[in-house]
């Protein structure tokens, strides 16, 4: 759904300045269709993508010694002189040229070998330059597929320290290299948009000398992300972050929203039929929403909270203000079946309170469908609850006052929804995460976003019992699991993606849940990421309804589903999950009135790293201090939050080390803005260069258009 006269207006205005670097990398020499995709797979589609994109290793090739003091093992370039070619007698043996200069010999050694090309590139006779590692065979030096072999006087073509790039399948490091270089020569002199007093303190160099010295690394510590040039680029990289996010809160708050505001009559009424009371966070939250929703401007407000804490039924609150002010409600689910679950939850509030409430989803089709739309825009549907479907073209409220989003676990999906806006109609947003993030991390994913954070479980909750054992005890788990299903219990058991491929954990999940039945009888079932939606909701349905006792799962799908009489989670191999992912898994369970456990099964030998995760997880449950303690143990160079879609991610920023850094670039985001909002200064200018080097276009249109 983006909005494609926006784009265009956008690339019109980019600085001319950038042209080059956002040409595409098939327009470098030597990039054919082959190359390009794969380039495009690792670092993206224009030269500024691959600039990006640092080196993660060095090759030193200065060791340049006489053959007969080289040492195995080592890189080295040598100036020898080609003997004679000795081709295999058969298709398995390697194809040899012997060398030698003064002091000793040596033999290329060559699997695959293309005779014709060989005698091109080393002529017997001839003198040349080789460059590769050296090895040390029966006493004989050798040197397999030398990396450079080139005649003498061409000795500046072989660099003396070589980056070393992630490379995908089919890649060849040298040609991404060779990219890189050719993209290199592109980048302009570009106008300074960092402070000059604040650059000289901390002893960085200007931005092109930054990227031309962070991809020419001699030593192993160049590679740190605390070297100057680094550091440099990643305070960029934050600082654009930075800009963005609060040019896009200003605006958010600038677009005229509408006054939601009632006596709070629905909400009593629901709040009456309740069998509990909301806890203090639960009205603090309650509170902090009303008073957004009550103010003329838009509403953009995260509720941050465990699973469990709470969070859906502040929502349909807030929901209940937004339909006794007059207007209409939605609430999106990211999954099928958690909009059906959330339906099911908040059906009775709603009718407690006389509102008229829907589902609308992928599945409601035809003649429901129709209906629910018309009901929709006649204003006779009060809160639609749905999946995506929701914001389909077709959707039209009557008066969309409230869009609450549960993002679950995916975070970073606001940022798409809060920037299209659903036609003329500016509806306040409530986004509902179950992801505790740490400070760092949501001043960069949700630093746009006004947050009230739900701290604790609410009342009555009993603690989960969380043990760690290792795998020989599996057995044992079983057995336990024997008797906890003999009584009734309900238990999960998380087979997680161990290998590369989907298919071998696939199989293994599935051998598990064999195992299972062998051992347990036919009460276990079984869900995947790769069966289809109805498949899935089936299994779940049966599990739900207790005609399963023990399902197996891979990862962590349908994280959301809420099956209060699962007291047990069982995951396999826990050491490979991420803290956060370990505790949202727990907390699966302990949501009915039963004593919940938790079993965490690790294959030994334990790092410290995962010792100090389960350490952790036996320790607390609150999600804020196990997600701070998750982004400390992730450490430098490690992929944040595993991989979940929709996170910002940094191409050189590590938050795990750059913690102050972005702490820096807020401050200077904000002083900056204050003191030129539209960046019509020489800095501003040069600040509006550096949103669109970092693709934060959508930010700078909103310069213009407040
Ligand atoms: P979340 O959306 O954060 O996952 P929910 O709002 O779905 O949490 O609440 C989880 C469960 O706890 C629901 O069954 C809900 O009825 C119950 N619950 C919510 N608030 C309270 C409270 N203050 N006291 C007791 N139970 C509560
Ligand atoms: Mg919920």
């Amino acid at each position: 759904m983006t909005d494609r006269r926006t784009l265009i207006i956008v690339v019109n205005m980019r600085p001319s300045i950038l042209f080059p670097l956002f040409a595409e990398t098939r327009t470098l020499p030597g990039i054919g269709p082959r190359l390009e995709k794969l380039i495009t797979q690792i670092a993206g589609k224009r030269l500024v993508d691959l600039i990006v994109d640092l080196p993660t290793g060095v090759i030193d090739r200065s060791y340049r010694p006489k053959l007969i003091a080289a040492e195995a093992g080592r890189i080295a370039t040598v100036l020898i002189n080609v003997l004679d070619h000795l081709p295999p007698r058969d298709r398995r043996q390697p194809y040899r040229v012997r060398c030698s200069d003064d002091t000793a010999t040596i033999e290329l050694v060559f699997f695959h070998a293309r005779e014709d090309y060989l005698n091109k590139t080393l002529p017997v006779g001839s003198q040349r330059l080789i460059s590769g590692r050296i090895e040390r065979f029966n006493n004989k030096l050798q040197m397999p597929h030398p990396d450079y072999v080139v005649p003498p006087d061409q000795d500046a073509e072989l660099p003396l320290h070589e980056p070393v790039y992630a490379l995908t399948e089919g890649l060849p490091g040298k040609s991404l290299g060779k990219a890189i270089r050719g993209a290199l020569e592109k980048v302009p002199a570009l106008p300074e948009w960092q402070e000059p007093s604040y650059l000289k303190v901390q002893n960085w160099p200007l931005f092109a000398d930054a990227l031309r010295k962070a991809h020419a690394p001699a030593h192993e510590a160049d590679l740190a992300p605390t070297t100057p040039e680094r550091s440099r680029l990643a305070y960029d990289e934050l600082l654009a972050n930075q800009l963005a996010l609060i040019l896009i809160r200003a605006r958010m708050r600038a677009t005229k929203g509408r006054v939601l505001q009632g006596a709070g009559r629905l909400k009593a009424r629901a709040l009456g039929a309740l069998a509990f009371a909301l806890t203090e966070a639960q009205q603090q939250a309650l509170a902090e929403i009303e008073a957004d929703m009550a103010l003329p401007s838009r509403m953009l407000r995260l509720l941050q909270g465990d699973v469990g804490a709470g969070k859906t039924v502040v929502a349909m609150l807030a929901l209940l203000d937004a339909v006794e002010a007059g207007a209409q409600g939605a609430l999106m689910a990211p999954t099928e079946i958690l909009a059906r679950q959330h339906m099911a939850a908040l059906q009775p509030m709603a009718e407690t309170a006389g509102v008229r409430m829907a589902l609308l989803t992928g599945r409601e089709r035809g003649p429901l469908r129709e209906a629910t739309l018309a009901g929709l825009v006649k204003g006779e549907i009060d809160i639609l609850v749905g999946t995506h479907a929701l914001f389909s073209e077709d959707v039209a409220f009557r008066d969309l006052g409230l869009a609450v989003i549960d993002e679950q676990h995916r975070f970073g999906v606001h940022q798409r929804m809060t920037l299209q806006g659903k036609g003329e109609q500016l509806a306040d947003v409530l986004v509902m995460t179950a992801t505790p993030i740490p400070r760092t991390l949501a001043l960069t994913a949700y630093g746009d976003m006004d947050v009230s954070r739900l701290h604790g479980r609410p009342p009555g909750r009993k603690p989960v019992e969380t043990r760690v054992l290792p795998t020989e005890r599996l057995g044992e788990v079983v057995e336990h699991l024997r008797k906890a299903i003999a009584k009734g219990a309900r238990a999960y058991w998380v087979c997680p993606l161990v290998a590369e491929s989907e298919k071998i954990d696939l199989a293994a999940a599935e051998d598990r849940a064999a195992e299972l039945k062998a051992a347990l009888g036919d009460k276990v079932g079984m869900v995947h990421g790769k069966m289809k939606p109805a498949d899935r909701d089936a299994a779940m349905a049966k599990f739900k309804g207790g005609e399963i006792a023990i399902l197996v799962a891979t990862t962590v799908i349908e994280v959301g589903v809420d099956v209060p009489e699962a007291t047990i989670m069982v995951v396999e191999h826990a050491e490979r999950f991420g803290l956060a992912q370990l505790h949202q898994l727990r907390g699966r369970v302990g949501r009915g009135s039963g004593k919940s456990s938790c079993l965490l099964v690790y294959q030994p030998p334990l790092g410290e790293t995962a010792k100090a995760r389960l350490k952790t997880l036996r320790e607390t449950d609150d999600g804020f201090v196990i997600a701070e303690e998750d982004l400390r143990l992730r450490g430098p160079g490690e992929l944040l939050g595993t991989r979940q879609s929709g996170q910002v991610e940094f191409r050189m920023a590590d938050l795990a080390v750059h913690g102050e850094l972005l702490a820096a670039a807020r401050d200077d985001a904000k002083l900056a803005l204050s003191r030129d909002p539209d960046l019509r200064s020489q800095r501003g200018e040069a600040l509006r260069a550096l949103l669109y080097l970092f693709s934060r276009d959508e930010a700078v249109r909103y310069l213009r258009a407040g």
